[in-house]
């Protein structure tokens, strides 16, 4: 069973704890705080119960080499302002030095350790790093939800050499909310899609065929299934790849009397970089220069009542490329319908990655039931698959 780390006596402990500072970083310096903010509380708890508290994560993918532009300096200078204290900071994850400093704290001071990914045995989960790593710390805790569906090393080999590891509260809220819409979901449950790959989705929508009451697809991934229901899609993404398996899902869905729906109308533009030419046409209309690169607003119409209509409600992929702000009025309409929802009494969940991006960017994030740090690892959740970091605490 996983453990929460309020079930061990933390008093002079030295708390080694995995954490997601993989956060953005605009100009050196940290562009959203939501990962450091997530495990504050995992961290205090550490510290008030008289523990000092070592901190590893990995920050984007340096493959195995130094790289100064992802260094986790900035990420422990925001730590140090939000927690109003100073941190201590070990450029190598695994030198001497570092041990030293992690077996010199005092209760109630931080370490952090430089980015793991710096040394490439962390993706490899090598067993000799996995070691090194374990010296930091008495106790193991895991705070990092959003690399929990990957066994590396600070999060599956670095496990077997403590007999105390468990969960932060972080992760203990991410499988609160995600076990509890996918088990025990209130209902009529909704699942909205979007993004550009339709592959990572697949899995998820398979489970979702046998669970859900409505799907809802957008984003640049719905012109896969539209082209197999013999629409013509204009120069718009497409994965010929999965074009059959696509048609199969349609088939799925209707067996399964699940309402799958796609958009009926789009904005188009002949290039996402000169959206001058942006006009609004029905789903049958794309001309064939152009892409689609939003949902139109009939169509964040229709999404939008069958969201309020739901007890629950998934969102995962932004429904256009909504990083432009002639292409974001759709994904910003989904986010707007599910805040609104969520003060009615829906439950509203997005999935990590982009989603979490966007609904932040749009201010909305405080008005969801739960935003998930980690989009990987919420869609494997979602699609019901074992997270190796978590099969490892439970070992
Ligand atoms: P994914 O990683 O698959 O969730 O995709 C996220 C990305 O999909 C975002 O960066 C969006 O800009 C992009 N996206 C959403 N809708 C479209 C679209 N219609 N055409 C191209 N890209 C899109």
């Amino acid at each position: 069973m996983l453990k929460l780390l309020t079930l061990f006596d933390l008093k002079s402990k030295r708390v080694l704890i995995r954490v997601d500072f993989n956060v953005p970083l605009v100009d050196g310096r940290v562009a959203d705080d939501f990962r450091i903010s997530a495990v504050l509380p995992t961290i205090k708890h550490c510290l008030s119960e008289g523990a000092s508290v070592v901190l590893m994560s990995h920050l984007g993918r340096p493959n195995g080499q130094n790289n100064p532009d992802m260094s986790l300096i900035p990420a422990g200078e925001k730590l140090a302002e939000l927690l109003e204290m100073p941190i201590k900071f070990s450029d190598n994850c695994v030198s001497s030095d570092a041990r030293d400093v992690s077996l010199g704290l005092k209760p109630g001071e931080i370490h952090l350790l430089e980015n793991l990914r710096f040394h490439d045995d962390e993706t490899k989960n090598d067993k000799r790093f996995s070691y090194q790593l374990s010296k930091h710390g008495d106790i193991y805790i895991n705070d990092a939800f959003g690399t929990a569906h990957r066994a590396h090393a600070s999060n599956v080999g670095v496990v077997e050499y403590f007999s105390k590891k468990g969960m932060g509260f972080q992760i203990e809220k991410e499988l609160q909310f995600l076990n509890s819409v996918t088990r025990n979901p209130q209902r009529p449950l909704t699942l909205i899609l979007g993004g550009a790959k339709i592959g990572g989705k697949l899995e998820l929508i398979n489970t979702f065929i046998h669970e859900a009451d409505s799907i809802l697809i957008g984003g640049g991934m719905a012109f896969t299934f539209l082209k197999a229901k013999g629409l013509d899609v204009g120069a718009s993404i497409v994965d010929d790849s999965i074009i059959e398996i696509a048609g199969n899902i349609l088939i799925q869905a209707k067996k399964r009397k699940v309402e799958l729906l796609f958009p009926t109308d789009f904005l188009v533009a002949e290039n996402i970089d000169k959206p001058k030419d942006r006009e609004c046409v029905e789903c049958d209309h794309i001309p064939s220069s152009k892409m689609g690169l939003d949902i139109g607003p009939e169509t964040v119409q229709i999404f939008s009542d069958i969201i309020h209509s739901s007890g629950t409600v998934i969102w995962n992929g932004p429904m256009g490329v909504f990083e432009k702000p002639e292409f974001k009025d759709g994904s910003q309409g989904i986010a707007q319908a599910m805040a609104k929802a969520s003060h009615e009494g829906v439950i509203t969940v997005v999935g990590g990655g982009d989603t979490a991006s966007a609904v932040k960017q749009f201010g909305l994030h405080n008005d969801m039931s739960h935003v998930s740090t980690g989009g990987g690892a919420s869609l494997e959740l979602l699609s019901g698959n074992q997270l190796p970091g978590l099969f490892a605490l439970e070992q």
